[in-house]
């Protein structure tokens, strides 16, 4: 054997840790530094790999998090029902949770999402009813029909991600001290986008209590979100208006899981889709990840924000999934086409467009 290879193997013998069932292998993910980026803007760029949690996604910690505030507050118990409104990751994240600690899983969803992702529920055991996309307005939305489908039954709960604000208070509990570890205490910015705020305000908020302030908290939008604007403009809220192709983010409301933390943080910017597309494909060239859209919105962000704290400073953001619930979608030329988007790709990465 070469001498680099024991010396690997030892390392990966000596790390490795046992934990107990899918809630024990929440959390506690790497954080990886960005090297080409970092050396392009002189910061020190580092995404938070929630890609690596079991479940696969940021989604994880949040669905743990709601679960055990239930328990613990007595609203769900032994053999009971969880019930929540997601097109995605939380859904996922949850219907792990519930396998493992024997609970029923029931999913509304819009009948406008991907089979996989309809499909991936019910192999983990979830009761899936997919409902026709309306408005938020419309009482028939998904996120109102779990709502009524939890209301007056026993031992069920509606986890309400948006506003059940155990959902911040989980990364509060968790992420927020990972990073500020993982850094030794050094971060200077944080950033990332949103869809209910749980991560950015829980983690947000723990990184200013310990830094005194001293860390920086940003948040980046996707385009269609009001919450840039909001910032900005010192509170307004505008109509939505406009979309974009990341999933998961992008908001028209302050949830509660925002709160008063909209208030402490210390700017927000848009970055366009053509950004976060591009940013996709440059991290597999240059690190070899494979993630999501919205972690790439978030590395563009990351970017931005080292080039404004300036050389040395430590940025950090969050990876928070993979591309593999969304590669028929990011690498297909044909979609990327569909949405206008087939310019965002340089020459020299269209080779990764297979699909
Ligand atoms: N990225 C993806 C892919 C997501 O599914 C979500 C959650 N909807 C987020 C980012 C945003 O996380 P949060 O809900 O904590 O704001």
């Amino acid at each position: 054997m070469y001498a680099a290879t024991r010396a690997f193997a030892r390392r990966r013998f000596f790390t490795t840790t046992t934990v107990d069932g899918f809630t024990g292998a929440v959390g506690n993910t790497p954080l990886i530094y960005l090297k080409h980026l970092s050396e392009k803007t002189g910061a020190r760029i580092f995404g938070k790999a929630e890609f690596q949690n079991p479940g696969g996604s940021v989604k994880d910690r949040a669905a743990l998090g709601v679960v055990r505030d239930a328990e613990e507050k007595g609203l769900l118990k032994p053999g009971g029902t969880v019930v929540e409104g997601t097109a995605g990751n939380t859904g996922i994240g949850l219907a792990h949770v519930c396998r493992a600690r024997g609970y029923k899983c029931v999913i509304f969803m819009p009948n406008t999402q991907s089979q996989e992702k309809i499909d991936l529920l019910r192999m983990l055991g979830a009761e899936v009813h997919a409902v026709p996309a309306v408005a938020y307005e419309n009482p028939a939305n998904y996120n109102h029909q779990a709502r009524d489908y939890a209301q007056g039954q026993s031992n069920t709960i509606w986890t309400n991600q948006f506003d059940n604000t155990a959902n911040a208070h989980a990364h509060y509990l968790s992420t927020g001290p990972e990073i500020w570890e993982q850094t030794q205490g050094s971060v200077d910015g944080f950033i990332c986008a949103t869809g209910t705020g749980g991560t950015l305000a829980g983690v947000g908020k723990y990184l200013k209590e310990k830094s005194a302030g001293k860390a920086q908290i940003w948040l980046a939008d996707p385009p269609g979100s009001v919450l840039t604007s909001y910032i900005n403009s010192g509170g307004k809220l505008i109509e939505r208006a406009g979309s974009s192709i990341t999933e998961g983010i992008g908001q028209g409301r302050i949830t509660d899981n925002l709160g008063t933390f909209v208030k402490d943080l210390d700017g927000a910017f848009t970055v366009p889709d053509e950004k976060s597309i591009e940013m996709v494909y440059e991290l597999l060239e240059t690190e070899g990840l494979y993630i999501g859209a919205s972690s790439a919105l978030n590395v563009v962000a990351a970017t931005e924000l080292g080039l404004k704290l300036g050389k040395g400073s430590t940025i950090v953001t969050i990876l928070c999934d993979g591309a593999y619930r969304y590669q028929s979608r990011l690498f297909s030329k044909k979609w990327l086409q569909s949405k206008g988007l087939e310019g965002a790709i340089p020459e020299h990465l269209q080779k990764y467009a297979v699909l």
